[in-house]
């Protein structure tokens, strides 16, 4: 299939290649030209500009967040300008329901089709084509797709004809990760400060009581402090949270660990945590407790006129 991918981060470069490997056509934008690289060594055409990436059958945007994917899709020649009529635009990111929203009711007003279809799985998940997918929109236009998941992911699921409900999913996904990842950090900050060894408490917990992955992968990454190279960055996990929180605010549904979290993200990030993986929202807990040593202050931020 003749695909266009934009967007060649820590995640939309794996999935990208496993495209290639897969056998489809594939060609690459990315805002930093030199992430394409890796990919043409291995066949991928490259794309100067967005519209160059919107001539195939479906173009999949694989973007931080919704600065990023409403610019890309929405500004001047962009996606949505650039798409041919009954095109398929695929959208793996995570995204806000709002904006998911927009896109539908702007492709269709343009004649084309619009797929939402975010992940679970961190980048070594991506690398291994093994990603859960969460997919919507019209079964006509998800069919077609079929192909390029099974390239990228271990199962997609399809979640109903309403793109903004497979973002909404994700989201939810995500905060109910956050909260694993604020009580385990609680947890072991516990267990480690009377001097037991925080990875034999996730060994315990994890192949007992809390059985799967989320427990296991973060358990790992916060007894052993380790938050870099991010895996997940922190400013991602706190888009999350906030997104997670307009939704709800929207739906008016309370959420106060929601609430909750969203203030946890913003101390890490002011005390100069940008760069770390979110995990380290659950290495917060040790810190408070005097365990070790506080973070090197942050620069203080100002702000713009
Ligand atoms: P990343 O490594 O930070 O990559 C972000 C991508 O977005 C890069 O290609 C970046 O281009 C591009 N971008 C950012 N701002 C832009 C803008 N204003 N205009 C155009 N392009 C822009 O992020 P990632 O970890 O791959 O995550 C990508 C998406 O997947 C996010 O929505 C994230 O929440 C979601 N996700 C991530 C994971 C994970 O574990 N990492 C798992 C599931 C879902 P440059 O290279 O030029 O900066």
């Amino acid at each position: 299939m003749q695909v266009g991918f934009i967007g060649l981060g820590h995640m939309g470069a794996a999935m990208a290649a496993n495209l290639l490997k897969a056998g489809h056509d594939i060609t690459v934008f990315n805002r930093n030209p030199d992430k394409r690289r890796g990919l043409i060594d291995h066949g991928a055409r490259a794309a100067a500009r967005v519209a160059d990436a919107c001539t195939g059958d479906v173009v999949i945007t694989m973007l931080a967040d919704d600065a990023a994917l409403g610019s890309v899709a929405l500004g001047e020649g962009g996606i949505v300008s650039a798409l041919r009529k009954g095109a398929i635009h695929l959208s793996m990111g995570t995204v806000s329901v709002e904006l998911s929203r927009n896109l539908a009711k702007a492709h269709a007003e343009a004649g084309q089709r619009f797929v939402a279809a975010p992940v679970f799985g961190r980048p070594d998940v991506a690398t291994a084509g093994k990603l859960f997918i969460v997919a919507a929109g019209e079964p006509g236009a998800i069919e077609p797709c079929r192909p390029l998941f099974a390239a990228m992911g271990q199962k997609t699921f399809q979640v109903g004809q309403d793109p903004s409900a497979a973002n909404l999913i994700k989201l939810t996904g995500n905060f109910m990760i956050a909260s694993v990842i604020e009580a385990l950090g609680e947890g072991i900050a516990l267990v480690g400060k009377a001097g037991v060894d925080p990875n034999t408490f996730v060994d315990i917990l994890s192949t007992t009581l809390f059985q799967g992955p989320v427990y296991r992968t973060y358990g790992d990454l916060i007894a052993g402090r380790h938050f870099e190279p991010a895996g997940f960055a922190a400013p991602l996990g706190h888009k999350d949270i906030r997104l997670t929180l307009a939704a709800a605010e929207s739906l008016r549904v309370p959420m106060p660990l929601a609430s909750l979290l969203r203030d946890r993200f913003l101390r890490l990030l002011a005390e100069g945590g940008e760069a770390l993986d979110w995990s380290a929202v659950g290495g917060l807990a040790a810190r408070d407790a005097g365990s070790v040593a506080p973070a090197t202050q942050a620069p203080p931020a100002r702000l713009s006129a």
